[in-house]
């Protein structure tokens, strides 16, 4: 079964959920760029923010964040998931954040997936709002993308701020490049 953009959205969202679980916000100057399913050359799609810290604790939390892609596509549909394999790219960035740290690669590799799927799994509803307005926005900004999860996690406030959000923002919409009505 081939990816489809559902599959993109799902993945991206769980990188996303997993930054902003580990508190990786726009209010702190992380995750400033959102997320997107829009192709970016090889990229389908991709969740901006800065790279970790120089330190032991940020390159466990970046490894959970790049590890959540696939574990939101494989809880999302575990057989598409299971034939594509993991993600490469992901895996890759992970694995030299891994060789920096103490211990056993293949061991920290099996706990830190374990915190990713337990992440994504505790908030799979925010995963969930985020990918299915991926689908139908292409992209969410920063600000946008923490109203879409806090919204799905319950708080009311944040539900409507994000509808005025877009409501100033469909105003706008001709001054915002690349967030045009055609792609949405
Ligand atoms: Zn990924």
């Amino acid at each position: 079964m081939a990816t489809t953009d559902r599959h993109i959205a799902y993945h991206e969202a769980g990188h996303f959920i997993a930054a902003y679980a580990q508190g990786k916000t726009s209010d702190n100057g992380c995750g400033k760029f959102g997320v997107s399913i829009v192709k970016n050359g090889d990229t389908l799609g991709e969740v901006g923010g800065e790279g970790p810290d120089d330190d032991e604790t940020a390159w466990r939390e970046a490894c959970v964040g790049l590890y959540a892609g696939f574990e939101a596509e494989l809880r999302f549909d575990a057989a598409a998931a299971s034939a594509k394999g993991h993600a490469s790219d992901d895996d890759e960035k992970a694995a030299r954040f891994i060789s920096w740290l103490d211990g056993d690669p293949n061991t920290l590799e099996m706990e830190l997936r374990e915190q990713a799927k337990a992440l994504v799994a505790k908030h799979w509803r925010e995963v969930t709002a985020i990918a299915e307005d991926l689908l139908v926005f292409r992209r969410l900004d920063p600000i946008e993308a923490e109203f879409v999860a806090a919204a799905a996690d319950g708080d009311a406030d944040a539900q409507l701020e994000l509808h005025n959000y877009r409501m100033a923002w469909a105003d706008d919409l001709a001054r915002l490049p690349g967030r045009t009505a055609k792609e949405a």
